[in-house]
């Protein structure tokens, strides 16, 4: 399967995962953060959003929004805490995809739906866990692959590495 191209379908609200910095965005200047939100965002909505800017805001679409998304209603990223990205990367000619959680770590109920899905479809994962410094979120993220052995090897380099996600 490819990258969902279709249009958006889903009404993202009252989601605003990606506003409250669980995704790496800067809005007008400002680095979203775990700790430090889109001071737009209501945590329900956007208080801006008619001028909410064209990169990221418009543009930033996550892959439960997608049109023709293959996620289940139940994994809206307020509601299962978990925000899809597919397609992220590549890894040997394959799209790799990303799942980032809203929140500590991403859920085991959605964690084992999205291995499912990768199994299924052949395409290798990439899900990440926030790191906390002292009960904080730092912004920094742990990455972990799920896939052929060789893919989770490389996902161990992107983490020495640094990569950010
Ligand atoms: S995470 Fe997805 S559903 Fe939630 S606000 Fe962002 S684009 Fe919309
Ligand atoms: S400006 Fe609005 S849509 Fe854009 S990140 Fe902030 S709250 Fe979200």
């Amino acid at each position: 399967m490819s990258r969902p191209k279709a249009p958006v379908e889903r009404d993202c609200r009252p989601c605003t995962a990606c506003c409250d910095g669980w995704v790496r965005i800067t809005v007008a200047g400002h680095e979203a953060r775990p700790t430090s939100p889109c001071p737009h965002s209501t945590g329900a909505g956007c208080d801006d959003y008619p001028n909410r800017p064209l990169d990221p805001c418009v543009q930033f679409i996550c892959g439960w929004r997608l049109g023709g998304s293959p996620l289940p209603d139940w994994m809206k990223p307020n509601e299962a805490r978990v925000i899809v990205l597919f397609g992220r990367t590549q890894w040997n000619g394959l799209p790799v995809d990303l799942a980032v959680p809203v929140g500590l770590k991403v859920p085991p109920r959605a964690l084992d739906w999205l291995k499912s899905f990768a199994r299924q479809h052949g395409r290798p994962l990439l899900y990440t866990e926030q790191v906390r410094d002292a009960g904080r979120f730092t912004g920094e993220q742990t990455v972990y692959g799920f896939g052929p052995p060789a893919f989770q090897e490389q996902a161990g380099q992107w983490n020495a590495d640094g990569v950010d996600w």
